[in-house]
């Protein structure tokens, strides 16, 4: 459980290859899945946290 944790809230770095924008994206309220927009057109991208966690924090969205 980390629901007392959001001082330290994960979160991912997704490069938007549309715009060209790097953005964090956050873990949702839920713990479910990391959730943003691309801040420069708002498409939405949404990542299913994996169960053991991941160590890979950089994407690239096409
Ligand atoms: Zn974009």
């Amino acid at each position: 459980m980390e629901e007392n944790n959001f001082s330290g809230r994960p979160y991912l770095r997704i490069m938007f290859e549309c715009c060209r924008i790097y953005q964090r994206i956050y873990r949702d309220r839920d713990g479910m899945f990391y959730e943003g927009r691309c801040p420069g057109c708002l498409r939405m991208v949404r990542f299913k946290v994996g169960r053991g966690g991941t160590n890979v924090r950089d994407f690239a969205v096409y």
